[in-house]
């Protein structure tokens, strides 16, 4: 019996942790960096580099096959509609969550004192990253969606907006000019789709081994060589962990259930077998940009979203819908307050649910960029930022879980715009 590709990509998983633990506690980093990481390397760097020609080719074919265009105007704004409803679902359930479990009375005073001088320099290096960020105008987020140079913004995945605004201008375009002048054009991009859906399918043969690596490389850089540390961690910050995973938890189970329930037929069973290869993606890689390619794939090829809604709803969603970076933001926000001794009051959870869509909208879907944007969040409800020290022993292993649960909402959120508009086959 041929297995499929989530089980492989799971035991290629276990068998990393494995690994892993057992390179931790025997002192095997130098050999784990040297001959083990660069394979994931390798994995994730082929993801990305089919991320911009499929979101460009796939996008400008959507767009050029709508018949008018009032169409695109119609799903964009249920899209945008869904992913900020969701997010903002998301951070109550985590302002709950957090405020219910009370972590940050739970932290040992010796354990507060540790953490802040370990991790005291790590922090401010994000806190100097999250000051470039602060800098900007209001409208700069438009702005920059806006390249003045194509092949700029295709030379970098953190650009994927700019490459989603250039396709949708080129599809628009595309249905303006005369028909006989349009066809090599869209011929070309047609071809172009079906070549890069083939390298995600040959790219994917590589995926048990990939996250294999990618698992044990993690493993070895929250770790070290000293097992001990990490235990001690997660018994410090177990609490705090068990916040941001319930919220996870509920809002894939409600909310997500929910958006599929609501707007489509699709039973869950389906949307999960569907989908559980971009969902191990994102807990191996930490980066929901990486893992857009597979998202992809899998709801058009599994779940039977279209094209056209696919390669519009799931790029816009890997750049800006973070409803678990989001619920993980609050969580880390009230957590960092309680455990400083600091009370927030209700206009401060408040501005928390704001800061928090907002700064889950601007976070890049790479790994750790979630808790820079959170800084900004904790100056906005008047919270030292370098509190994020306590936290950052455990970011990377929330960071896995967080980027499942925003790969799993832009997928949800496909399936419910396409059902909607009729553009889902069985
Ligand atoms: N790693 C997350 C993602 O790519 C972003 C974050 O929360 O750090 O989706």
């Amino acid at each position: 019996m041929k297995l499929e590709l989530h089980w492989k990509i799971i035991i290629g998983l276990v068998l990393g942790l494995i690994y892993g633990v057992f390179a931790a506690a025997n002192g095997w980093g130098g050999f784990t960096t040297n001959w083990i990481a660069p394979f994931g390397i390798i994995f994730i760097n082929l993801l990305k580099l089919i991320a911009v020609p499929l979101v460009l080719s796939s996008l400008i074919t959507g767009v050029a096959s709508l018949s008018d265009l009032k169409k695109l105007s119609r799903i964009g704004g249920k899209t945008i509609t869904i992913y900020i409803a969701t997010t903002a679902i998301s951070v109550t359930i985590g302002l709950v969550s957090v405020n219910l479990l009370k972590p940050g009375d739970t932290v040992p005073e010796n354990m507060k004192v540790k953490l802040q001088n370990t991790y005291q320099s790590a922090a401010s290096g994000k806190m100097e990253a999250a000051d470039q960020v602060k800098e900007r105008r209001p409208l700069q987020p438009v702005v920059d969606m806006v390249p003045s140079n194509f092949f700029s913004s295709a030379s970098n995945n953190r650009n994927m907006l700019q490459v989603v605004f250039v396709a949708i201008l080129m599809g628009i375009a595309l249905i303006q000019i005369p028909k006989e002048k349009a066809r090599p054009v869209l011929d070309f991009m047609e071809g172009i789709n079906d070549l890069v859906i083939k390298l995600v399918d040959n790219i994917m043969l590589m995926a048990p081994m990939g996250v294999f690596a990618l698992i044990a490389d993690t493993i070895t850089s929250v770790a070290g060589d000293n097992l001990s540390n990490v235990l001690e961690l997660l018994s410090a910050l177990g609490f705090y962990m068990m916040a941001v995973i319930i919220g996870l938890v509920i809002q894939m189970l409600f909310t997500y259930t929910a958006v599929l329930k609501i707007f489509s037929k699709m039973s869950l069973k389906k949307f999960y077998k569907g989908i559980a290869p971009a969902q191990l993606l994102a807990f191996s890689t930490s980066s929901s940009g990486a893992t857009l390619p597979v998202t992809m794939e899998r709801c058009e090829d599994e779940l039977g979203v279209s094209e056209e809604v696919s390669s519009f709803v799931l790029p816009l969603g890997a750049t800006i819908n973070m409803d678990g970076t989001a619920l993980y933001q609050a969580v880390a926000a009230v957590f960092i307050a309680q455990t400083l001794g600091m009370d927030l009051t209700l206009g401060a959870q408040l501005t928390i649910v704001l800061t928090a869509v907002l700064a889950s909208i601007g976070t890049a879907a790479v790994p750790g960029a979630g808790i820079i944007m959170l800084i900004i969040i904790l100056e906005a409800i008047g919270v030292p930022s370098a509190g994020i020290a306590l936290i950052l022993g455990v970011d990377r292993i929330l960071d896995m879980m967080r980027t499942v649960t925003n790969v799993t909402g832009d997928a949800s959120v496909a399936v419910a715009v396409a059902s909607t508009e009729g553009q889902i086959s069985e």
